[in-house]
């Protein structure tokens, strides 16, 4: 079976930050979660989560992947790599245009920096839902409310914080989830417990806060709920859940949570809220694109039984397997052995061998159906930013002529 979950289930997501603010840990630690919760299944494997994580080390296939999937609590989730270096380029536009949604990495001592402006302004640009995730909160000077406060200031983004740091720097512990209003602290060294408890006296009154603050905010974003609200009506957790989803898909707000990605703390959170809060393939409008003789406009929507659309997105030569062509299927499915036509090159090619990334491995696969990411061999003459279709149903998904005027944010 192609699909592992039903596309609803499915996130294609960009860690999306400046460098240094930690996209490259933020990405580690999370193969490290969802590659355990793999693991689980594995047991007779014998690999600890320990093990695991020294041959990856070794190894290092992950981080260069230009796509990766994961799996967390039954979802899909495929990463897909955003240059660091962030640029009005093609490669830059072309990888927010994949993914459906982004996770924004901040350095909580720095908050919002300029290069960040650039990053966040791309994604406006593209309609990208986002949440962010305020990093580095064991540093010297890092403040969570202060960082929040510049992303609505320097972003002008009406920013949710979800959470309440608990302690600060050498002393940062874990978070107050607003939403259960329950303590979440990080145990091992590993961060593999998470620990739910009571909230610390101390902090219970600047929680309520936090949280009343949070309710309105959220309120505001669902015009049933605005009511509500103004009537004292008590808001359930999913009725705030689903606001809160709601705004961000229509980039009307976005959730801010926090936490140490060096120090195995938050991660896990930042994954669920990425089920919770970004975008599947079927919350996106369908894609459009043009038929490469006539000029028509042509729409396609995420539906395995619609005619094939899927747009090569990056081109890697991997060490192992070769010439690896990355991309995404919008519409119908793409099948190991058949023949596409890139609609760009005007040229037929055979599909070879498809293969799915994960961290730790690479699976064969036989066919990527509508809304999937994966990776093709054997393709010679597609490269990045060509439409592969069915010759008998031709579609271009992009325009060829680039650059677009570069725009400089100081
Ligand atoms: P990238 O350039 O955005 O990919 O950032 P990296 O993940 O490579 O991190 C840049 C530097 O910040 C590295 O030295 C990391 O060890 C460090 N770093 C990343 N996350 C944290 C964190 O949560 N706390 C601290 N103290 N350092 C961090």
């Amino acid at each position: 079976m192609a699909r592992n979950f039903p596309l609803e289930r499915y996130r294609n997501i960009g860690i999306i930050a400046h460098i240094d603010a930690g996209k490259t840990t933020t990405t580690e630690r999370i193969l490290f979660y969802t590659g355990k919760t793999y693991r689980l299944g594995n047991v007779d494997e014998g690999n600890t989560v320990t093990d695991w994580m020294v041959q990856e080390r070794e190894r290092g296939i992950t981080i260069v992947s230009a796509a990766v999937t994961a799996e967390w609590k039954g979802y899909q989730i495929n990463i897909i790599d955003t240059p660091g270096h962030i640029d009005f380029t093609a490669e830059v536009q072309r990888s927010l245009r994949v993914l459906d949604g982004g996770v924004v990495v901040f350095d909580s001592v720095q908050g919002v920096e300029p290069q960040s402006e650039t990053v966040w302004r791309q994604a406006d640009r593209y309609n990208v839902p986002r949440i962010c995730f305020a990093n580095k909160m064991d540093r010297i000077g890092a403040s969570f409310e202060r960082t929040v406060e510049s992303i609505r200031q320097r972003l002008g983004a009406n920013a949710i914080p979800m959470q309440l740091a608990i302690g600060s720097e050498s002393n940062f512990k874990g978070v107050v989830d607003l939403l259960t209003m329950q303590a979440i602290y990080y145990e091992d060294e590993l961060g593999k417990q998470e620990t739910y408890a009571e909230i610390p006296a101390e902090l219970k009154s600047a929680a309520e806060e936090a949280r009343a603050a949070m309710v309105e905010k959220i309120a505001e974003l669902d015009d049933d709920l605005t009511v509500k609200f103004l009537e004292g009506e008590e808001l359930s957790i999913d009725e705030l859940k689903a606001a809160l989803r709601k705004g961000i898909l229509e980039n009307r707000a976005t959730a801010v949570f926090t936490g140490s990605s060096l120090k195995n703390k938050g991660v896990q959170q930042v994954l669920d809220a990425v089920i919770d809060y970004l975008p599947s393939p079927l919350d996106i409008p369908a894609v459009n694109g043009n038929n490469p003789d006539t000029g028509e406009e042509i729409t396609r929507p995420a539906e395995d039984d619609a005619p094939m659309s899927a747009l090569v997105f990056k081109i890697v030569t991997d060490p192992y397997v070769g010439r690896l062509a990355y991309f995404r299927v919008y519409s119908g499915k793409l099948a190991s052995g058949t023949m596409v036509y890139n609609s760009v090159k005007g040229k037929k090619e055979r599909i070879g061998r498809l293969i799915r990334m994960y961290a730790d491995r690479r699976e064969d696969i036989q066919e990527v159906l509508a809304g999937d990411i994966a990776a093709v061999l054997g393709l010679k003459e597609s490269f990045t930013g060509d439409t592969l279709c069915d010759a008998a149903q031709p579609i271009t998904l992009e325009a060829i002529t680039f650059p677009e005027p570069v725009i400089s944010v100081a």
